[in-house]
Parts: structure tokens; C-alpha cells; sequence
């Protein structure tokens, strides 16, 4: 009982009034936020570790917010989930970010197998309609399937609940690409990697933080790799800062990867025309 009083009174500090206050008040500035074109998308490079050959982008959203300026994904993605408008949200990303896609399929000469990599959020994955909704608008835009990969985290994914293995069985027939993004953060058994109607695996930036700094640290990312290869899986690795790195990932054998060291996530503009004159960064 003295327990919940104590959290009964933490709910009137005047700090988290205020906190709840600009929640609620992000809230509903976030639903208006999709309708009123405030969301913007960056995208960011992922690169042929041999050749530094440009396979394709992952799309990243923004809020622009009026006044706020620039606001993070990490920031009102897990606002967007709360509230209830991460459906509209990553649906909207889904069809600007194709829409993208088509104008550079159309004006740039981009390689036949590139391909735009878009984040789905867990609930997405539940959604009945979902691969109807992006079949519609591949065959709209005229996009090849293959030319686009989903990113879901580990954690959403070996739920394995009916309908998320009815959306992966089902986006996989129709040829689009299935990754699971931050691997080595969430869930802890490996088994499910060698069961489930996934094509890709993305490992998370943290295992790469104390790559040269830490004793073991090569030697567990390395096993890692080898692991995603056993389960017959390609494997992608992010936040690639320095040259060090690339060159020990790509040592490895490790075929692709992005981040900083490459190229940063950036808006639509700059990516336009960083594809339109190079291939390899
Ligand atoms: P994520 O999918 O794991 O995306 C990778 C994050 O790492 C991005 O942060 C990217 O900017 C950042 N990054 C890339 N290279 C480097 C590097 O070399 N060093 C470092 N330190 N960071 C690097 P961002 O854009 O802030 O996105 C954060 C998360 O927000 C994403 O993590 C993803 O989970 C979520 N997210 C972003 N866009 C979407 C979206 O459209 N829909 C959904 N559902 N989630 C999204
Ligand atoms: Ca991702
Ligand atoms: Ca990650
Ligand atoms: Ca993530």
C-alpha cells in the first residue's frame, strides 16, 4: 500500500505533469503530424562490402516538426505505438518511400538489383491487409517485388503468432525481401532463424561498438557471422563508423553493410543526386 502511494504521488510532481502534459500534447500534434506532411523520409546507403558498390537505401523517417525542428525516430516511434498511429505512420512511409523509388527507378540509372529497405513495425506485421496493401501499390508504381526488403525486428518476429506467419509466408511468395533487423539485442534463441520465411539478417550496431576495444569482441562477431551463413542467411551489419572496421567485416567475409562511415542517412534531395552520379561510395 505504501508502495502505491508512493507512485499515486509521483504522478503530481510538477515534473512529470509537465512531461505528461508535452505527451499528450506530442500526441496529438504526431496524429495531425502524418496528415499535414510534417514527416519527412532520410535515406541511407547500404553498400557491397567488396566493392563499396551501393545495393540499395533504408529508409529512416523524421518529424519536422514546426517548431520543435527535427525530432528523432527513436523519439515518437514508441509515442506512435502507444497511441495507436504507428499503422497510418508506417503505411504512410511504405507509399512515399515507394513512391521514391519509382521516380529514381524512372529518371536514374539505377542498378537492376537495387533495393528500398523499409522498417515495419510489429503491429504492422499483424495487419491482415498488409501484403494486399503493398502489392497494390508495387503494381501501381510499377515496382518489382524484389526491389523492396521489409526490416522487422527479432522481437516482433519470433512471437510467431498466425497472422504474422501468415504476412511473412505471403510477402515472401509475392518475392519482397524479409530481414530481421537488430539481431543480437532482442529474443535469445537462434533456432528460429533456420525456421522462419526470412531472407536476411541485420545485426545491430551495438555488437560493432567495442569491436577493436574489447578482448573476444572480433572473434564473437565473427562466430556471429558465421552463424547468420549456417542458417543459409545473407548478413547485413550497420553502424559501420570507421575504415578499420569495413576492412575487418569485409576480411570476414561479411558481403554487405552501412553506416557512418559510408554515407549518413540524408533527405530525399541529397540522395537524388548522390544516385544520380555515383555507384560506389
Ligand atoms: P534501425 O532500424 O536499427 O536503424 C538504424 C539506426 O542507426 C538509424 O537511426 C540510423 O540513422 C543509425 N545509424 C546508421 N549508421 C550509423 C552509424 O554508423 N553510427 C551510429 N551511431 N548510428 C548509425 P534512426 O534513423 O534514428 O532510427 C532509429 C530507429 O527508428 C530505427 O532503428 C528504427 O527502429 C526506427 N525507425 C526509423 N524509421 C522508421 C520507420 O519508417 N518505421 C518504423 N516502424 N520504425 C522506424
Ligand atoms: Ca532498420
Ligand atoms: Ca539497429
Ligand atoms: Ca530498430
Amino acid at each position: 500500500a505504501k508502495r502505491e502511494g508512493r507512485n499515486i504521488i509521483k504522478v503530481f510532481e510538477p515534473v512529470m505533469l509537465y512531461s505528461r502534459q508535452l505527451r499528450s500534447q506530442m500526441a496529438t500534434e504526431l496524429r495531425d503530424a502524418i496528415s499535414s506532411d510534417q514527416l519527412v523520409l532520410h535515406y541511407q546507403p547500404v553498400v557491397e562490402l567488396a566493392t563499396n558498390r551501393i545495393l540499395g537505401v533504408e529508409v529512416l523517417v523524421r518529424w519536422q516538426h514546426p517548431l520543435r525542428g527535427l525530432i528523432p525516430p527513436d523519439t515518437f516511434i514508441p509515442l506512435a505505438e502507444e497511441i495507436g498511429v504507428i499503422h497510418d505512420l508506417d503505411r504512410w512511409v511504405m507509399s512515399a518511400s515507394l513512391r521514391q523509388l519509382a521516380a529514381w527507378r524512372k529518371d536514374l540509372p539505377l542498378d537492376d538489383d537495387f533495393q528500398l529497405r523499409v522498417n515495419l513495425s510489429a503491429v504492422e506485421l499483424k495487419q491482415l491487409d498488409l501484403v494486399d496493401h503493398i502489392r497494390g501499390l508495387l503494381r501501381e508504381l510499377d515496382v518489382p517485388a524484389h526491389s523492396l526488403v521489409v526490416e522487422i525486428t527479432e522481437t516482433a518476429i519470433v512471437t510467431r503468432g498466425e497472422v504474422e506467419m501468415y504476412s511473412l509466408l505471403s510477402l515472401k511468395q509475392l518475392g519482397v525481401g524479409i530481414e530481421i533487423d537488430d539481431f543480437g539485442t532482442g529474443y535469445s534463441s537462434i533456432s528460429y532463424l533456420r525456421e522462419l520465411p526470412v531472407s536476411m539478417v541485420k545485426v545491430d550496431r551495438s555488437l560493432l561498438v567495442e569491436l577493436n576495444t574489447r578482448t573476444g569482441q572480433l572473434d564473437f562477431v565473427a562466430a556471429i557471422l558465421q552463424l547468420i551463413r549456417a542458417a543459409g542467411l545473407e548478413a547485413v551489419f550497420e553502424g559501420i563508423e570507421t575504415r578499420e572496421q569495413a576492412d575487418q567485416l569485409r576480411a570476414m567475409g561479411c558481403a554487405s553493410g552501412q553506416g557512418y562511415y559510408f554515407s549518413r542517412p540524408m533527405p530525399a534531395d541529397e540522395a537524388t543526386a548522390l544516385l544520380a552520379t555515383t555507384r560506389h561510395l
